[in-house]
């Protein structure tokens, strides 16, 4: 889904993310909140990504 002015939904609130406000991690397009990823750490969704990153960037 694309809204002008917006990077994309969060994948962790589902709340859209305004552009300049977004996070990916490396070699994902999954887009999150810079703020989630610092408020929800742990968040399963954010733990799911950053595992994944981790895996893809290590190839
Ligand atoms: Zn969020």
């Amino acid at each position: 889904m694309k809204i002008e002015g917006y990077a994309g939904i969060c994948a962790c609130c589902f709340v859209p993310v305004k552009n300049g406000e977004e996070y990916r991690f490396p070699v994902s397009k999954t887009t999150f909140h810079a703020r989630c990823i610092e408020q929800y750490p742990n968040s399963y969704y954010i733990r799911r990504e950053r595992r994944r990153s981790k895996k893809r960037a290590a190839k």
